[in-house]
């Protein structure tokens, strides 16, 4: 058995109940790997399992995201061999060494020009920009895209990929050091919405005619000014809920601009082999040919996750957070 420190909630509640505890990982079945790890993603949605707005049987270690050495397989396992370096979603993944269930390909050797540290941080982030961008909504030159909290994990990610489309971002953020870095990583438009009117600029920006989508991961804060700033028979793609949840809305409320309204989970756009294949290649290609640059705002020792939670909870990060553990 190996012994692993992992972090793990035995009730659900604000960053104190994230706790590091010892235990110990059966041997892989036929089916399974063993990941160490060497980063682990930290992300919003391991913040809703925490509080319990997504439900979790209890005790539940966290994380959804992570990226290291493969250093036992299953019988069965004929795709990777240990000493494989992956990037994989879902396992338990705050945690130093984890038990992969080969069922369903989430996970992706990296190249060796990909290191550990970019896997983990790209990995979610990234396939749900490209995924929100090709599918949620198809970006193209020319379109005009509201994106909110343009300098966080997802905002910066989604200024470089739609810029280099070709699309005009126009980016809101709540300081003047997050407006500069969305702006370098390119958001032509920015919108500081502690000291401006976000839907007056927009009509400004866009000449009274509204943007062709809007893209927010703020939620429940930013719902009704998307509302607003998006056009006619425009898309307003409401994928998380960094303030809160949205409440619940009439549809008749999407008639008066024939709004396409979508609040989409990037699971439901990687679940068959043939499109994780699809984006996944295209995002190690894109980090490989430097398209796509990841920004870390901070790397956090395992046993500090409640300070990553703290952080990007209170709006004070840019880019991603990352968790390192021990060993
Ligand atoms: P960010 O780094 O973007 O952090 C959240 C940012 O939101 C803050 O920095 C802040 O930026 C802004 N914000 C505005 N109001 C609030 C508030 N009341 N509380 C907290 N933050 C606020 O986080 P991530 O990049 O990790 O995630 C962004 C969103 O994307 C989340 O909602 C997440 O759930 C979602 N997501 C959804 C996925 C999906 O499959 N649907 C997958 C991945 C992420 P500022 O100060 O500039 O306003």
């Amino acid at each position: 058995m190996i012994k692993t420190k992992a972090i793990q909630i035995e009730s659900t509640g604000g960053p104190d109940v994230l706790k590091l505890v010892d235990l110990g990982l059966p041997a892989p079945t036929q089916d399974q790997i063993v990941v160490k790890n060497s980063f682990v993603g930290v992300n919003y949605i391991d913040t809703y399992f925490r509080r319990g707005m997504y439900p979790a049987n209890l005790p539940h270690i966290l994380g959804r995201e992570a990226a290291g050495e493969i250093i036992e397989t299953g019988s069965n396992i004929i795709e990777f061999k240990k000493g494989d370096r992956i990037a994989y979603l879902f396992g338990d993944a705050y945690s130093e060494y984890v038990l992969l269930q080969k069922i369903i390909p989430k996970d992706e050797v990296l190249p060796p020009d990909i290191s550990d540290k970019v896997g983990a941080a790209a990995l979610l982030q990234g396939l749900t920009a490209l995924t929100l961008i090709r599918e949620a909504y198809q970006a193209k030159k020319g379109d005009y895209i509201l994106v909110h909290a343009a300098a966080g994990g997802m905002g910066l990610q989604l200024c470089q990929l739609l810029s280099s489309l070709g699309a005009h971002v126009i980016g809101t953020t709540s300081t003047s050091e997050k407006a500069a870095l969305a702006q370098s990583n390119g958001a032509e438009f920015i919108i500081n919405y502690t000291t401006e009117d976000v839907v007056e600029k927009v009509k400004e920006i866009t000449n009274g005619v509204g943007v062709d989508a809007v893209l927010d991961g703020v939620g429940k804060d930013t719902f009704e000014t998307s509302l607003e700033c998006v056009k006619r028979k425009g898309t307003l793609i409401s994928f998380g809920s960094a303030s809160g949840v949205v409440p619940p809305i009439s549809i008749s409320r999407l008639s008066p601009k024939n709004v396409k309204l979508l609040r989409p989970s990037l699971f439901g756009y990687i679940t068959t082999k043939a499109e994780w294949d699809r984006h996944s290649t295209d995002l190690i290609q894109l980090l490989q040919n430097g398209s796509l640059k990841i920004r870390i705002h901070e790397i956090y020792p395992l046993g500090e996750a409640s300070r990553a939670h703290i952080d990007l909870e209170s709006r004070g990060t840019t880019g991603k957070l990352l968790l390192q553990p021990y060993i």
